[in-house]
């Protein structure tokens, strides 16, 4: 209750995100000076802002359900205090007017136990007023809105793996915490210290403070319900399990909690797997070990050591993300930049890890980053070098290559058409479905499924579709069954770009199965059949009157060599996929795919009869009805079907002539 009157007296005075944010330029009372610089002097008490609505929201989910997984606000804070020493590092790598330049970068932890408090301090580049409001007033990241919907929505057994992925930031100090000061000054000498009060309540304070030193302190009061933190072998533990790799002294009581170990520097046999997965854990922000871990030291062409992780799952964030990939680089060991792009190509984004040479110079900038010839050459060398990793595992560890083709196969393959000095590799590394496998799982490479072609075969035979259900539904695969030609099934929406700038593998041309001219038809003995096949003369007029009937809807009627139990199909004239015909239509809804051939199946009763009724003289309007039916039954299966509604009329209007003359036959009712 009171805290609502609070937040509706604050809002009156405030508004909302916008009046909080304009209020760090024009101040209520707070006016800065000429050059928007505010100091300490003119600092006005206790001034009130409302936090904006979205991070009221992320507050509340935070306080009220995350409860269980609380000790890892010490995690988000200590990340915080060394995201700062790195960033106050950097800077005073090319400015040379940074406040207490000479400090040692460190974090330290206080306990006071009598008042159930502690304080986390950094010496790092500390915020100044107008980054104290946007940075912890706001939702600054983009992403968390985003990851509060998400958490919401999760089952709470499932929150922490989500926490883990995103990391709730500084307001998972809310947890535990009744109040909050934050004091923080800024490393630009000319900017005052400012302090930062909160209750995680609608609201927060600015006033003014009298921290002296370069680095921000925060200082968090325990609820009842947290006093458990405020003991020191509680604090030691939770940072040795989420903390231990921070490349900052963390002390306590004078003693340091974490290693420092730089594990990429050290000579594998030196590392236990334990501790490669401890390190991913931190780095990644993941609960679950790796699925694969990559590390390398190499000496030339160039100089670097490179620890790399393949995780569990690819998640969305990876498929799509084309942003926030990439590894974090190292200069010797000095930490220079996360998320470095320019260290893989985009289509290894699912790798973590971190990259370090000893060549690159340490004052680089991020601009020169993108720039250094050193990291094109680290990237080339790196790129042969992973491949090279997921052949040899692919030999040495098959069960776990699978493992990891089905999670990454979709993104390692965007690199056939984009890498092409890889794309032998990366074609070598592919694994795809076929009709010789017993299930979906059971997965061939392109060079054993060459190994296997027939005597005489000369193309390498493919189908796309979502599924190995629906691809084995079509009637386009009848002959091949019968025939036993191998087909390679095709179901990321990537193969069919992939397939049509490739065109050929080894000397073999890739073939779609639907294709009108295909070579295997051509050279392939005719199927034998239970019914006999429809006369050549009356199968000429049963086509002529089906093309006149569908009309401009296809290009051709043929007679069918690749049928075997269903009457008709569509074939493309010139190998056009369905699917990526499908996927244009996505794009463009305007975009109408071309006319396809269709073919007929002679040795069909339903085509005999349909013959039958034409010779009949061909009046009766079923005649049509069911050309139409066939025609459309064909675009179903392709997932083309436009505007079913007219097929269920149609349907409607053959079921009561079937009904009806099944009722002729019967004895009359009595
Ligand atoms: P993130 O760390 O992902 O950016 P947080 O919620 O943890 O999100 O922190 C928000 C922002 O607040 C940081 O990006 C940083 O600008 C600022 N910040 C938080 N803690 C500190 C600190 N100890 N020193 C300097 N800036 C900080
Ligand atoms: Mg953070």
């Amino acid at each position: 209750m009171a805290e609502a009157k609070k937040r509706e007296k604050s809002s009156a005075k405030d508004g909302a995100k916008s009046a909080a944010k304009g209020s760090a330029e024009s101040g209520t009372g707070d006016a800065p000076n000429a050059k928007g610089k505010t100091t300490a002097a003119e600092s006005v008490e206790g001034e009130e802002h409302v936090f904006q609505a979205d991070m009221q929201q992320l507050l509340h989910i935070i306080v009220h359900s995350l409860y269980s997984e609380r000790e890892i606000f010490i995690r988000e804070l200590i990340s915080n205090a060394a995201d700062a020493l790195n960033r106050v590092r950097f800077l005073m790598l090319t400015d040379s007017n940074v406040r207490d330049a000479k400090q040692e970068l460190e974090i330290t932890l206080d306990i006071d136990t009598d008042n159930k408090a502690i304080t986390i301090h950094d010496t790092g580049i500390g915020m100044t007023r107008d980054e104290l409001v946007s940075s912890l007033g706001t939702i600054a990241r983009s992403g968390t809105l985003d990851f509060v919907k998400r958490l919401s929505a999760t089952e709470p057994g499932q929150r922490m793996e989500m926490i883990g992925q995103f990391g709730v930031g500084f307001y998972s100090v809310f947890m535990v915490s009744a109040r909050v000061v934050v004091d923080t000054c800024p490393a630009d000498p000319d900017q005052a210290p400012t302090r930062w009060v909160s209750d995680g309540g609608g609201s927060y304070s600015l006033l003014s403070s009298d921290k002296k030193q370069r680095g921000t302190s925060v200082r968090i009061e325990l609820r009842d319900d947290s006093e458990e933190f405020a003991k020191g072998f509680r604090i030691e533990e939770v940072v040795k399990r989420y903390s231990s790799f921070i490349p900052h002294p963390i002390r306590m009581d004078g003693r340091q909690l974490n290693t420092l170990d730089a594990i990429w520097s050290l000579p594998k046999d030196q590392v236990t797997s334990e501790r490669y997965a401890e390190f991913y854990k931190f780095i990644a922000h993941q609960m679950e070990d790796p699925l694969h871990t990559i590390h390398l030291t190499i000496d030339a062409p160039v100089q670097y050591s490179a620890l790399l992780f393949i995780p569990k799952h690819l998640t969305n964030e990876m498929l799509y993300s084309r942003t926030g990939f990439g590894l974090k680089l190292y200069a010797n060991k000095v930490f220079i930049q996360d998320d470095c792009q320019e260290l893989l190509p985009i289509h290894m984004r699912f790798l973590r890890g971190v990259v370090d040479s000893e060549d690159l110079p340490l004052n680089v900038s991020r601009e020169m980053v993108q720039q250094n010839q050193l990291l094109t050459r680290i990237r080339k060398s790196l790129t042969g070098r992973v491949l090279r990793e997921l052949k040899s595992l692919s030999e040495d560890n098959p069960e776990k290559y699978t493992t990891f083709w089905a999670e990454y196969g979709k993104v390692l393959k965007e690199g056939i058409t984009s890498d092409e000095a890889n794309k032998q590799r990366l074609l070598e590394l592919a694994r795809y479905n076929s009709s010789i496998g017993e299930n979906a799982e059971d997965m061939t490479t392109l060079n054993d499924y060459v190994s296997r072609m027939r005597e005489g075969q000369k193309e390498i035979l493919y189908y796309s579709g979502p599924s190995r259900e629906a691809i084995e539904r079509n009637p386009n695969l009848e002959y091949f069954r019968r025939q036993g030609l191998e087909v390679l099934y095709f179901y990321d929406q990537v193969d069919d770009f992939v397939m049509a700038q490739l065109r050929e593998f080894d000397g073999k041309p890739f073939a779609r199965i639907d294709q009108a001219d295909l070579d295997a038809l051509k050279e392939g003995d005719a199927i034998e059949s239970e019914h006999e096949a429809l006369e050549d003369d009356a199968m000429a007029k049963l086509m002529e009157y089906v093309k006149e009937r569908l009309g401009e809807r296809i290009t051709a009627v043929v007679p069918s060599k690749r049928l075997v139990d269903s009457p008709a199909v569509l074939v493309s004239p010139d190998g056009d996929s369905v699917n990526l015909e499908k996927m244009m239509r996505l794009l463009n809804e305007k975009f109408s795919p071309s006319a396809k051939i269709l073919e007929i199946n002679p040795n069909h009763p339903l085509v005999s009869n349909l013959s039958r009724m034409l010779q009949s003289g061909g009046d009766d309007p079923l005649l049509g009805e069911i050309t139409e039916q066939l025609f459309e039954n064909c675009l179903l299966v392709e997932g083309m079907l436009e505007k079913p509604e007219k097929m269920v009329a149609r349907i409607q209007t053959l079921m009561e002539r079937a009904a009806a003359l099944q009722v002729q036959t019967l004895p009359s009712s009595s």
